[in-house]
């Protein structure tokens, strides 16, 4: 029985599913404005870890996740500047050819430290209407109210369980960070659902912007568009506000909730969808807690009328040297830039797994060069030829899904796994076969032989020891040296290509 730690109750519990043997999880995706860096990335592996221990638990798992590719503010409040346009200056790009050039780097990232990519990808973009669709059901509900020339606003004191999951306790929260200082707002927590744009004041227009009502509701709005459009609805063009994506998008992939309620407003009351509005898991990083979460949590259960998600899973972060990983400190860093210093983006992998996911991970170079060690220690056990057959061994796979299914200690399963590889009691055969199978969760893909990437291609010793070489100073980060190599290796008749997962070489 997996057990796992919610933030609603503080606590690990039994996780039981909605329907027998199928999960809906829903992760919260990146905001596709710049580089993702490992600390974004290890929390991508926490949730892979999650699926994977779920499946092997028999789950059917529907994994959702999002792409924020607009509308996110820089200061997850609703005033600041747009991340989204804010990476298109700063690159000189429109934003669409930003988001899909982060995407990108995302999904690189994502396959190269072995994480199996969601069931589902949504993009916010690609969602308008379903987000417009759930504020006008708020708006009909009466959750909602307007600021002229700013947006549209949830009113979070008609929401009794506001603080449920963040437990904030709102005279702190009016004393501390959270200032209220748009003017208008009744309450401080109150959130922007709908963002104006504020062309029908002659300000400059948004690369991002959509009509809210009228006859091209949930379209773009264009130069080309604008006059079609009676004047009435000019002003409400705009963009969503952050938090309603996630609610709109996993309402829309987990739950009945848009399909029984189309057309929405007339019918968001039609009672045989109770009950089928509720999602198994969500997951975020620890700072979605207070407010994103919170935001979704209150958009969604005030639009459904039901409990929104059953269990919640907060990554926490990945710190640097002893400091939170941000650009302005220096000290971030990509799963290319692990790869460019010669690491296997493997190792970064096998690094994450030794913290548990609600502990904070200190990132450090030498602790990477031992995860690499460790995990060329691994694939050599691998390696080594067997007497036997591979069979796995059925206690020791008992005891890593124990650490495993107590709240993913990844720690300790990986504890049980050197304990097993030096159990004198197993034959090779059954080490192997043993870890192999462990490895199908563990994600370290153990098998891989570097020397046998490109099967019957015979690399030549000379050749051999030129790569070695090569690797070694791309590791000290002496380019010059490491090009010299490459064409030395060209000029014997080979071609290496840098590959996340390490030099490939082929034959000229
Ligand atoms: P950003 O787009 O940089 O604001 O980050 C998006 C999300 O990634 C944050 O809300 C966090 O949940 C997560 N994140 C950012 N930095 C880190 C870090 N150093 N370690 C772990 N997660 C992080
Ligand atoms: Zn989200």
């Amino acid at each position: 029985m997996l057990r796992l730690y919610n933030t609603l109750s503080r606590s690990v519990e039994d996780f039981k599913s909605i329907k027998p043997l199928s999960v809906g999880l829903y992760s919260c995706g990146p905001t596709v404005y710049d580089n993702q860096h490992i600390g974004h990335i290890k929390r991508y592996i926490g949730d892979d870890v999650l699926v994977k221990v779920l499946k092997a638990n028999g789950y059917n798992v529907k994994h959702v996740m999002n792409i924020t590719d607009v509308g996110h503010l820089v200061s997850d409040e609703d005033t600041g500047e747009d991340k989204m346009e804010k990476g298109a200056k700063k690159y000189g790009m429109s934003v669409w050819d930003i988001a899909k050039k982060f995407e990108k780097q995302f999904w690189d990232s994502i396959d190269a430290v072995g994480i199996t990519r969601p069931t589902e990808i949504m993009h916010a973009t690609d969602y308008i209407p379903d987000q417009i669709a759930l504020v006008k059901i708020l708006e009909e509900k009466g959750y909602t109210y307007e600021i002229p020339g700013d947006g549209i606003y949830f009113d979070t004191s008609k929401f009794p369980t506001y603080f449920a999951l963040s437990r904030q306790n709102p005279e702190e929260l009016k004393k501390g960070a959270r200032v209220d200082f748009i003017e208008g707002k009744r309450n401080v927590a109150d959130f922007a659902l709908w963002k104006f744009s504020f062309t029908s004041k002659g300000e400059p227009r948004r690369q991002m912007e959509w009509w809210f009502g009228g006859p091209l509701e949930g379209k773009l709005s264009t130069s080309e568009n604008w006059n079609q459009v009676p004047t009435e609805f000019r002003e409400k063009v705009g963009f969503p506000g952050w938090h309603i994506e996630c609610s709109a998008m996993s309402l829309r992939a987990l739950t009945d909730f848009f399909s029984a309620n189309l057309p929405y407003v007339q019918s968001y009351l039609t009672p045989q969808v109770k009950n089928l509005q509720t999602i198994d898991i969500h997951t975020g990083g620890i700072d979605h807690i207070a407010i994103h979460h919170t935001n979704e949590i209150a958009q969604s259960e005030a639009a459904t009328g039901e409990k929104f998600v059953n269990y919640w899973v907060h990554h926490n972060f990945l710190i640097v040297d002893g400091e939170k990983m941000s650009k302005s400190l220096g000290n971030f860093y990509t799963v290319q830039d692990v790869v460019a210093k010669g690491y296997d983006p493997l190792a970064l992998r096998y690094l994450i797994l030794q913290t548990h996911y609600r502990q904070e991970m200190n990132f450090t170079w030498e602790s990477l060069d031992a995860a690499q060690t460790a995990l060329e220690r691994l694939r050599s056990v691998i390696l080594n030829e067997s007497e036997g057959s591979l069979v796995h061994d059925h206690t020791w796979m008992k005891k890593f899904m124990e650490a495993l299914n107590d709240d993913l200690n990844t720690a300790k399963a990986l504890s049980v796994m050197w304990e097993m590889v030096k159990d004198q009691d197993l034959l090779p055969g059954e080490i192997q076969g043993t870890l192999l199978e462990m490895d199908k969760i563990l994600g370290l893909n153990l098998k891989l032989n570097p020397k046998s990437q490109i099967p019957n291609l015979k690399i030549p010793e000379e050749v051999q020891s030129l790569i070695s070489e090569r690797e070694a100073f791309r590791k000290a980060g002496d380019f010059g040296a490491a090009d010299e190599i490459r064409n030395k290796i060209a000029d014997l008749g080979f071609t290496v290509e840098d590959k996340l997962e390490g030099p490939v070489i082929t034959k000229k």
